[in-house]
């Protein structure tokens, strides 16, 4: 059996709020319960959604919540060769594929799926005359990706009827998130994969990828995502509230509780350690409620 490596990868558009400690929290709890290494990679490969300072005010939460981390951090922005490369790959294989289509040209034509619209595949064959092709795609065809998610079940999707051709880097000449993520999973040898169910419909692109590059394939385990009472995700946009630094076992006992641990009245009045020690102790995976979107007060 391989030895357990999870991660927490946050993307740093703000400073870390109650939603994206649940999904800490949660990777975090499941690779100590299996003895595993638990490793944090910055996703910070869009710099124009990128909040200066969020980055460092993230890990600085982190470390003031005792979270450990057991490598360096690992950072998206200093690993673009690694995208190129694996994009080469794809592409000499005939698998990515330029596409100059602009977004209305796509709105106008495409079906919806399942996360976003269907590319139509304009430009599969090339693309048109006198139009500068800036983005680049990945060729999907008619099968199904199948996955047993620990907390959300079976998942199965079909490629080409669901998602379609999906982007693997940006016109405006950033990564996507689905090549990027693949990559660097493999190259830190992650073997669990525990986030938030915001991402559990971009799960089949990634195996879907790994595939293609002949990676591994890790476990996957989607915790449900807080939402505020609008049932909107809890983000910056939604104006959820930074976490208090000063009381991080508030934080985090509203966290375990609400991933369905039933923390007892008195961890709350207990310190740091021992809130920890408990949670580490008691953490069963079993209990997440198999949702995507949960209410949160906080
Ligand atoms: N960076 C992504 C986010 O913050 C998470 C990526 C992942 O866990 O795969 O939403």
């Amino acid at each position: 059996m391989s030895p357990y490596v999870g991660r927490f990868a946050p993307s740093p558009t703000g400073p870390l709020h109650f939603g994206s400690l649940v999904a800490a929290l949660a990777s975090y709890l499941e690779a100590r319960s299996h003895q595993g290494k638990w490793l944090v990679r910055m996703e910070d490969l869009d710099s124009a959604r990128e909040m200066p300072g969020a980055a460092d005010s993230i890990l600085k939460t982190l470390d003031t919540f005792g979270f450990e981390w057991d490598e360096a951090v690992l950072y998206q922005s200093q690993r673009h060769e690694y995208y190129a490369s694996a994009l080469a790959q794809l592409a000499n294989t005939g698998l990515a594929y330029p596409c100059a289509c602009s977004r209305k040209e796509i709105s106008d034509s495409a079906t919806q799926g399942i996360d976003g619209l269907i590319y139509p595949g304009t430009c599969r064959h090339g693309a048109p005359c006198g139009k500068e092709a800036k983005a680049l795609r990945i060729k999907v065809d008619d099968t199904d990706i199948q996955f047993e998610d620990a907390i959300q079940g079976n998942i199965s999707q079909n490629m080409a009827k669901q998602i379609g051709d999906f982007v693997l880097k940006r016109a405006d000449g950033f990564y996507a998130y689905q090549l990027a993520v693949v990559v660097d999973d493999a190259a830190q040898h992650i073997t669990h994969i525990v986030r938030g169910a915001d991402l559990l419909d971009s799960t089949s692109r990634q195996i879907y990828l790994q595939k293609r590059l002949g990676f591994p394939t890790p476990n996957y385990a989607h915790v449900p995502i807080a939402a505020n009472a609008q049932g909107e995700k809890l983000s910056k946009q939604t104006l959820a509230h930074d976490i208090n630094e000063k009381t991080p076992v508030d934080a985090l006992f509203l966290a375990l509780k609400f991933l369905g641990q039933y923390p007892p009245h008195q961890l709350q009045q207990t310190n740091l350690k021992h809130l920890w020690e408990w949670a580490i102790f008691h953490w069963d995976l079993v209990k997440i409620p198999q949702q995507r979107l949960m209410i949160s007060s906080d």
